[in-house]
């Protein structure tokens, strides 16, 4: 029979988790998630330190096994099939282990073996140049960045359908943070679901279509990133032709005044529905408006506080 506990294989889920519980002695690193990503989304999963973001992701391959709950990845199970899973998905772990003695292209053709043929080596020789990974180059040698480097191509090597990564950017400098993050965009228009986590909000925001916050070991929210950011706080800065009276703009709902410069420049907040505003300044002589949103470090800051 079926229950609400059951999760149900489905052709349009990547992810599918429900009620994951772990525990490391007393510590509860997960205490009961639940979690759906789509086939084709790329989704991040967000959390401060010790969150249980890698503890999460180490469940979804079954290389540590969760207390309760079930997850399935692309409707299968991975405790029962992790083979089929682990062909199918690509897995950039936090911290990946290499042969110090191999080169670059000695440890990817490595990568690539392992994977039974599906690899096509030009791809990977693409997937190095697009990072300025220097094939030739000795592990021993290699800065952390580097090493990073690596575990993205191994990651995407294969094209797989789906894409776990557990801090994907760490380590790299801004233009090559900013490069995996093409090489995400490109591998999801090809149709590659990716799920990764991060810290750092910017990327986050500029990728994925929706994020989980996740905080000591409970999803604190789901939500599409354009609607986490527009809902909460924008800010609003109007230059005026002349000193204007600023009495109604203030008793507008939601609003709150951050400044004001001699009557002809004034910033202030508005919490909600902007329409109030907008009309009271229909009113008044506005030469000129700029509005500003939060960003989602903002935003994220905000649910911390909480
Ligand atoms: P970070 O961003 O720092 O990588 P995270 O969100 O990935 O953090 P996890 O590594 O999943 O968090 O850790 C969740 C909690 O479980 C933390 O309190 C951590 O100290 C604890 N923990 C994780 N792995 C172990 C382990 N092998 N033994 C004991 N405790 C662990």
């Amino acid at each position: 029979m079926k229950t609400s506990n059951t999760v149900q294989p489905g052709p349009d889920w990547a992810i599918q988790i429900h009620g994951l519980t772990k525990a490391y002695g007393k510590v509860r690193a997960l205490r009961g998630i639940d979690l759906q990503v789509q086939r084709g989304e790329i989704f991040g999963f967000l959390g401060p330190n010790g969150a249980g973001k890698t503890t999460t992701i180490r469940c979804l391959l079954d290389m540590i096994r969760p207390d309760g709950g079930k997850a399935l990845l692309l409707g299968l199970n991975p405790q029962a099939e992790p083979v089929a899973v682990q062909a199918r998905t690509g897995y950039l772990p936090g911290e990946m282990q290499y042969y110090d003695n191999f080169t670059v292209e000695r440890q990817l053709r490595f990568f690539s073996d392992m994977r039974n043929g599906r690899v096509e080596w030009r791809y990977v020789g693409e997937l190095a140049e697009r990072l300025s990974l220097d094939m030739k180059l000795q592990i021993k040698n290699l800065s952390k960045g580097n090493k990073q480097k690596i575990g993205v191509v191994q990651a995407l090597m294969h094209r797989p359908e789906l894409l776990l990564l557990d801090e994907p950017t760490s380590g790299l400098d801004p233009l090559m943070q900013q490069e995996v993050m093409n090489l995400l965009r490109q591998a999801n228009t090809d149709g590659t679901t990716i799920f990764f986590s991060s810290h750092i909000m910017s990327e986050v925001e500029s990728v994925a279509a929706r994020v989980a916050i996740i905080r000591a070991g409970e999803i604190v929210e789901v939500a599409e990133t354009s609607s986490l950011t527009r809902r909460t706080l924008n800010r609003l800065t109007v230059r005026f032709k002349r000193p204007v009276e600023i009495g109604e703009l203030s008793s507008q709902p939601g609003v709150q005044i951050l400044s004001q410069d001699g009557g002809n420049l004034i910033t202030l907040q508005v919490a909600g529905d902007m329409e109030p505003i907008v009309r009271a300044l229909g009113s008044l002589p506005v030469l000129d408006l700029e509005t500003e949103r939060p960003s989602l470090e903002e935003v994220f800051m905000t649910y911390y506080q909480k």
